[in-house]
């Protein structure tokens, strides 16, 4: 029988655009350098505590949560550990938005995901350009609140590497009370933590904070995340994730990595990064081929090149593999480069050093 299955698929998914993730696009196994997701450079050195499996996990293992609140000063109440931070974006959409009624807003450039998983479940979307050095257009944004059930912003923004402006979030905060929900992710804060709103949330009973264990920690490849909020909403949230969220390594991996030592791992290792970030800033200040870098407060550094196509491929056929972002609204010319270890980030150096010589 001659079948469509198109027939049956719902529209939004047949023209959706999947996200590009940086393992979808890859690099092939002589790649040795992977500068493009943002990961950390090493792993740390954890062991599973169990094998036993039989068993469903808890929903939300106890000791993983209560070490998460000790960690961010919260009530293990006030937290949701969930299947990274990218499962987290889309829990909050299916609790608070109608398809084809309700929209979300964010202000690109950011993190894709947002726009992603909207499309997804098939709602709808407003877009407010960042202004002024990638910050807040708050007199657009609040003459666009309509019917806005959900803002993502993403501090500091991905791709960007900026922080937004504490005043201009404060803002943004008053203009939403009580209409529309305000999500920060958080996904990079631990390079910058002095930027964290968690603070707020005593405050703010519409404020909503993500978190993951993918960036510092560590430890993209467990997924595992965090929403940071108040009670009642916490509440919602149980409602409607999955039963077992976070398979049994999942959370035994990350509890291990919560415990008091290995957050001090974490923020030396933090330091080191933030270090090497220092030094490739310096030095790409000084190529040739490059026209603008951006200041950036987390694991990566925008970097606006003469010819960033060149760039892009010069270095992916020598086993570098970059992010270009050259076709993303307002990025042209622009490639983002995670920072690695010291070598790493001498490696791309004088790969761009040579580039210039041609
Ligand atoms: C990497 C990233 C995430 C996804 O985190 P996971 O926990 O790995 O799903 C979320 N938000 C931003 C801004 C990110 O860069």
């Amino acid at each position: 029988m001659n079948f469509n299955i198109e027939k049956l698929v719902r529209r939004n998914i047949l023209t959706l655009v999947p996200y590009q993730s940086a393992r979808k696009l890859g690099g092939s196994k002589k790649t040795w350098l992977w500068l493009n997701a943002n990961e950390f450079p090493f792993s740390t050195p954890f062991k599973l505590s169990t094998l036993k499996m039989n068993r469903y996990p808890e929903c939300q293992p106890k000791l993983l949560v209560e070490r998460y609140a000790n960690y961010t000063n919260l009530y293990p109440s006030q937290i949701v550990a969930t299947r990274g931070a990218d499962e987290a974006i889309e829990l909050i959409m299916k609790i608070f938005c109608d398809p084809g009624k309700d929209f979300i807003l964010f202000c690109p450039p950011t993190y894709g995901m947002y726009k992603v998983s909207a499309e997804t479940i098939g709602i709808d979307y407003k877009i407010v350009p960042t202004i002024n050095n990638w910050q807040l257009n708050i007199p657009e944004i609040s003459k666009n609140l309509v019917n806005v059930k959900v803002i993502y912003i993403c501090n500091p923004n991905n791709p960007t590497g900026s922080l937004f402006n504490l005043k201009d979030i404060y803002h943004l905060l008053e203009i939403t009370a009580g209409k529309s929900i305000l999500v920060i992710d958080e996904a990079y804060i631990e390079f910058c933590m002095k930027a964290t709103l968690v603070k707020l949330l005593n405050d703010y009973n519409h404020l909503i904070i993500l978190r993951t264990l993918s960036k510092a920690f560590a430890l993209a490849g467990l997924r595992c995340g965090f929403i940071l909020t108040n009670k009642k909403i916490i509440d919602l949230l149980l409602k409607v994730i999955t039963p077992y969220p976070l398979a049994i390594p999942v959370s035994d991996i990350a509890t291990q990595a919560l415990s008091k030592n290995n957050i001090i791992l974490m923020r030396n290792n933090v330091k080191q990064l933030n270090s090497n970030r220092e030094w490739l800033l310096q030095k790409l200040k000084k190529c040739d081929c490059v026209e603008k870098v951006f200041l950036s407060e987390s694991n990566y550094i925008l970097v606006k090149f003469r010819d960033s196509l060149k760039v892009f491929k010069k270095l992916w056929n020598q086993g570098i593999i970059l992010r270009d972002q050259s076709k993303i609204l307002g990025l042209s010319q622009c490639v983002r480069i995670s920072i690695g270890t010291s070598k790493e980030c001498e490696h791309v150096i004088s790969a761009l050093k040579n580039l210039s010589l041609e």
